[in-house]
């Protein structure tokens, strides 16, 4: 039976594993002492595995992305978790979450599968270097060195680097001659200006964020959670808008927190309003977050113990202003550490879309985050694991 070596033992590894062993001998080296730390914390430790919309909309590049989609779909996807046993739940957004609400059952679960499929888990094992002589890859670990058939590189990119992430997936891949995009962090909470963020660390709203310059205008939406924080602003309408980021165009974050209303709605109701509270700091009871209508008083520059009956046309005019535009300046992302994914990786002009072979080294393939392919907060980045993962693991079959 022919050897495959996959490198790499989270989401995309994972997968791709089980997928090489109903046709080879199969190795996963995984530098973690356990397999699947990443997955573990994905979803807020709930795993947002899949999306029902899993177009190439919402990925960012080109369409490579359908070549794996078409020979392993969401459906498959669910098909495949429900035959080890996991069920999913169908939340907001179309997305799909464990049933279990943990992200553990669906590691376990793919773990236990693997080990039923007799493949060869070796964790606590980095691989240093692969080559390849004739037909045969060398996997190279600090201490071994093991002949291959196939190898798969499932090693993920930069981002987490405390579950995981690293550079070694990408080295792997140019030194086969491969070109990478520089990877950046994405889906990222972004620092700002703090004032006001600060003030509301820990609130959670719902509302859209738009990212903004002044020569560009809007540079990209999101709508859904928005989380307050003492550096910043987070939550998934953040991470989403995070991977357009350009600190050299000045980029600010005007949040909506009322996306269904226009201004000049929000004018009217706040006049009704003015009759029946007591001060500007309550003006909003009943519209927005509590803590969030104190502040926007004090954003307004409106002392929020102010009597409602004194604001001004011209007060009120602002305030309905900042509901719908609150800005902050952008400083920059946190950084890989606290990055869900990386844009950036092996160019895909590199791969074979249906196949995921690369196209200058036969027998070598990729999955995952290690290739160029990122998409939004919503299950579609494991959706792009489990797809290139189940795709790259048949081996050019
Ligand atoms: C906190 C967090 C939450 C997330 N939540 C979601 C979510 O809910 N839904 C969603 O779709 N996406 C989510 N993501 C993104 C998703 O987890 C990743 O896109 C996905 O895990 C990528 O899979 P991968 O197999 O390519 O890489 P990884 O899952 O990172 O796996 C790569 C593995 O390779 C190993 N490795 C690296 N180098 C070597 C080496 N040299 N030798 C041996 N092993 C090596 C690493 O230790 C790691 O285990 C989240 C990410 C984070 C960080």
């Amino acid at each position: 039976m022919k050897k495959v070596a996959v490198i790499g033992g989270g989401a995309s590894g994972l997968m791709a594993a089980l997928s090489a062993s109903e046709l080879y001998d199969t190795v996963i080296f995984e530098k973690n002492e356990r397999v699947g730390r990443k997955l573990m914390q994905t979803g807020n430790g709930r795993c947002n595995l899949t999306n029902d919309d899993i177009t190439d909309l919402h990925y960012f590049g080109n369409s490579f992305v359908n070549g794996a989609f078409s020979r392993f779909s969401k459906d498959d996807t669910l098909r495949f978790m429900m035959d080890l046993g996991l069920m999913a739940k169908r939340e907001y957004g179309g997305r799909y979450y464990a049933y279990s609400g943990q992200a553990g059952s669906v590691v376990d679960a793919l773990r236990f599968a693997a080990t039923k499929k007799a493949i060869d888990i070796r964790t606590g094992v980095r691989v240093t270097g692969i080559a390849k002589h004739g037909d045969v890859f060398t996997v190279k670990t600090s201490d071994t060195e093991e002949a291959f058939d196939f190898v798969i590189v499932c090693c993920g990119g930069p981002a987490a680097e405390k579950l995981g992430g690293t550079y070694d997936g990408i080295d792997i891949l140019r030194s086969f001659g491969h070109s990478i995009n520089d990877p950046k962090p994405a889906l990222v909470p972004l620092t700002t200006d703090n004032r006001y963020t600060r003030m509301l660390k820990g609130v959670r709203v719902q509302g859209k964020a738009s990212l903004k310059s002044k020569s560009r205008g809007v540079i990209r939406d999101a709508e859904g959670d928005i989380l307050f924080t003492d550096y910043g602003l987070s939550g998934p309408a953040i991470m989403d808008v995070s991977r357009f980021v350009d600190i050299k165009e000045d980029p600010y974050v005007s949040l909506d927190h009322m996306p269904e209303i226009s201004e000049e709605e929000l004018i009217s109701r706040l006049e009704r309003m003015k009759d029946i509270r007591d001060s500007a700091g309550d003006l909003f009871l009943g519209l927005i977050h509590n803590k969030l209508s104190i502040v926007m008083a004090k954003y307004c520059g409106i002392e929020p113990s102010l009597p409602s009956d004194e604001l001004t046309d011209k007060d009120i005019r602002k305030l309905a202003r900042a509901v719908k535009g609150m800005s902050f300046s952008v400083k920059g992302t946190t950084g890989f550490a606290n990055a869900q994914t990386s844009s950036g990786g092996a160019s895909t002009n590199g791969f074979d879309s249906l196949t995921l072979e690369s196209r200058i080294v036969k027998g070598l393939f990729a999955a995952g985050e290690v290739l160029d392919v990122d998409g939004e907060c919503g299950g579609f980045n494991l959706q792009w694991a489990w797809s290139s993962g189940y795709v790259a693991g048949r081996c050019g079959k």
